[in-house]
């Protein structure tokens, strides 16, 4: 997650303030070097560090918390808000016709990220299509043409010929049917005269309505002279922040975004056509401060759910609640989660989580967690159906076959065993707190 370390560890200072309702100079002194150390490791310019933090040191002293309010409280709003206003709202972008043109250097996730981004249109409705005018990238035609096809979206390119313009131009007219055009451009492994051209050519045909400038989140300073070079040729609106899933940084994204005085249009949290997210400004500075994402959350259970093609008439949590709990219902959850992205994304996104009980476990809590969910998957696939209605009278033999067939070890098997009691245990505590309503809402 972009700058992972502001928020836990501004959650470490600002707790320090519990319980507190006045502020002293010394404790605001503190939290803002605890933001400045954050924000400058994690590769945000060094003068925007400065501005953001004199902004909320400035406020922090001058304004008068309303009556009632814990210092605490009235720090992390004031920090909220100044982030809020230095990230800023999320690129503008209709749900309607549209050309939307993506620059960037090579390896930064443009193609990914078209593929995505039409992905992420036919969800809201509309008809996109990709055109691939990256001529230079040995692979980028196959590459973006799967992609386009596992994304179910419409996609030109041309690999036997070696003119962008002209591939730009003609993927306009054979994709004419389509609602959102995102054309996809070269890069190269360094800002060079002829990919400004080149890029400036592609423009003056297409037309954009929208130009995204696209961005590797591990990129640090560099950023900065990228963003201002594309900027001057192409004029960015937008920036698209890729691998979010891999770092812990993403200041120079920000950078970015502020050298070119636009704003973050999409968020790439995966090389899946699915792993990507338009920016919301609240959601993501929430997330950042450990204080939830719902909305997004939502919106991923609710996909997920979708993707695991849980029927409702074979699968209904209530009835889960009621009677039997089989290893059926338990690989339908694990389903249902794997759906949901990356266990430690999911948990940012839940109030209390991120901060709290995540930082707790230890750094590869997460990861041994969605291995184990595969396994477990691949072991289940090994059993007959009576054996997954009712895993107590699974004994030593059927163990020994379940993981020859399934290529794992019978420890892996009991393993999973265990987990179903283990989870057969927490549901029957449910089941017995019976009428709390809240309680049933929640296990939901
Ligand atoms: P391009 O040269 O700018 O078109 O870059 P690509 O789209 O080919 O991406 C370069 C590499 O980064 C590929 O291996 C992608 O799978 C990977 N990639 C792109 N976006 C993401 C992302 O959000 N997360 C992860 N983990 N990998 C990504």
């Amino acid at each position: 997650m972009v700058l992972d370390d502001l928020g836990s560890s501004l959650r470490g200072t600002l707790d320090k303030l519990r319980g507190k309702s006045r502020l002293s100079e010394e404790d605001i002194e503190e939290i803002v070097k605890e933001i400045q150390r954050s924000l400058l490791s994690a590769d945000v310019d060094v003068s925007l560090v400065m501005e953001l933090s004199d902004n909320i040191k400035e406020r922090s002293l001058e304004e008068e918390p309303p009556a009632g309010t814990p210092a605490r409280d009235f720090v992390l709003r004031i920090v909220y808000e100044e982030l809020v206003d230095l990230i800023g709202e999320s690129t503008e972008l209709p749900l309607d016709e549209q050309t939307i043109l993506l620059a960037g250097l090579q390896g930064s996730g443009k193609t990914t990220s078209a593929a995505k981004m039409a992905w992420w249109f036919s969800t809201k409705g509309l008809r996109p299509a990709v055109i691939q005018t990256d001529t230079f990238r040995p692979g980028a035609y196959d590459q973006a043409k799967e992609m386009c096809a596992r994304a179910e979206v419409d996609f030109y390119g041309n690999p036997d010929n070696d003119d962008p313009v002209e591939i730009a131009r003609k993927g306009l007219e054979e994709t004419a049917d389509a609602d959102v055009h995102i054309v996809d451009t070269a890069g190269r492994h360094a800002l060079e005269d002829d990919l400004i051209d080149e890029i400036e050519q592609i423009e003056g045909v297409v037309q954009p309505d929208t130009s995204l400038l696209v961005l590797d989140a591990a990129i640090g300073q560099g950023a900065k002279e990228q963003a201002q070079q594309f900027d001057e040729s192409i004029g960015i609106e937008g920036v698209v922040i890729t691998k979010l899933d891999g770092t812990a940084k993403g200041g120079g994204a920000l950078t970015a975004v502020d050298q070119t005085d636009s704003s973050i249009a999409f968020l790439g949290t995966g090389e899946e056509v699915q792993d990507v997210e338009r920016f919301e400004p609240d959601g993501f500075i929430s997330r950042l401060l450990g204080m939830g994402d719902l909305g997004q959350l939502a919106e991923r259970v609710e996909r997920a759910m979708a993707e695991t093609d849980i029927e409702e008439e074979d699968w209904d949590p209530e009835d889960m609640l009621q009677g039997q709990f089989t290893l059926n219902d338990m690989q339908k959850q694990m389903e249902a989660m794997n759906n949901m992205g990356p266990l430690d994304q999911v948990m940012d996104m839940i109030p209390g989580f991120g901060g709290g009980i995540k930082d707790q476990l230890p750094d590869d809590a997460m990861d041994v967690t969605q291995e184990r969910m595969h396994s477990f998957s691949v072991i289940m696939d090994s059993m007959t159906d009576a054996e997954k209605e009712y895993p107590k009278a699974v004994g030593a033999s059927q163990i020994e076959r379940i993981a020859r067939g399934s290529g794992t070890s019978e420890e892996q098997v009991r393993e999973l065993l265990q987990q179903y009691k283990m989870m057969e245990r927490t549901i029957k505590q449910f089941q017995g707190m019976g009428s709390d309503q809240e309680m049933q809402r929640m296990m939901k």
